[in-house]
């Protein structure tokens, strides 16, 4: 059972984990404005957490979405009044991805038996994000810096991850995941752990020590590291299996087996990988 409130990990940051997949979203709390990470999955939900961030804090918020998977930023439309932050990338993929991904989501609330949330996620209005990075920005909260960080491909071509150094916090959104695999549909399998290498090495994030994943329990830098081995390892097997000249799906999954992963997860990274190659 999900407790649904805001559990403090830093002075002034704050993490909310919800039943519905587990999703965390996060709260950075300044001097003159507060940041939102994340806004779940259409707007009735962005609208509860909108409310939940109002028992906290009376601030103009920011918002940041770290990809474009629908759980992240369908609840947009509860925050058209803030500035909303996001990879160029993000966008890009809203446009291109947004409908089919709530048709989706849609047919399987209705092959669930959950009309109702089907009929939320059809009328919810997809916002996209206006402020547009590429590169690693910082946004001055007063009082307190976060930095916006964008490491390389991993979990999507677009992954942001929020580092508030201050506190030795980063929000690491789906580039990290506890509680279950790391999510392949969309990801670059052979890129990911060079990207968690990347972020792990930023001056804004090196130091931390509370890693809040898109999905799960809250985890430390140890965790972090053992999920980027577990990526490294699975990036070279593939990368020997190809090199061997035996790049088929099931050449790729039997030679990551042992790794911890699961065979529907290497499935996905090994489609996903040779669909890159191309
Ligand atoms: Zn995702």
């Amino acid at each position: 059972m999900v407790e649904l409130t805001w559990r403090t990990v830093a002075p002034g940051v704050f993490v909310r984990r919800h039943e519905e997949l587990n999703l965390n979203c996060g709260l950075v709390v300044g001097d003159e404005r507060a940041l939102v990470v994340d806004t779940r999955s259409y707007h009735e939900l962005g609208t509860e957490l909108l409310a939940a961030v109002r028992e906290v804090t009376d601030l103009e918020l920011v918002v940041v979405n770290s990809h474009a998977h629908y759980d992240h930023c369908f609840g947009n439309s509860a925050f058209r009044d803030s500035q909303i932050y996001a990879h160029t990338g993000c966008v890009a993929e809203l446009v291109r991805t947004g409908e089919h991904q709530r048709q989706q989501v849609l047919e399987h609330l209705l092959a669930t038996d959950r009309p109702e949330l089907a009929e939320q996620i059809g009328r919810t209005q997809i916002v996209l994000p206006h402020y547009l990075i590429e590169q690693d920005t910082e946004l001055d909260l007063g009082g307190r810096t976060v930095e916006l960080l964008y490491s390389g491909r991993g979990h999507t071509d677009h992954d942001l991850a929020v580092a508030v150094p201050d506190a030795g916090v980063v929000f690491a959104a789906d580039l990290v995941e506890e509680g279950a695999d790391p999510m392949m549909e969309d990801a670059f399998p052979q890129e990911w752990a060079a990207t968690l290498h990347a972020l792990m090495a930023k001056p804004a994030a090196e130091l931390a020590d509370v890693w809040v994943p898109g999905h799960g329990a809250v985890v430390d830098r140890a965790f972090v590291e053992q999920q980027t081995a577990q990526l490294a390892q699975l990036a070279e097997r593939f990368t020997e299996v190809v090199d061997g000249g035996l790049a088929g799906v099931d050449a790729l999954v039997s030679a990551c087996r042992g790794l911890g992963l699961q065979d529907q997860t290497l499935r996905d990274a090994a489609v996903r990988a040779l669909e890159l190659r191309r």
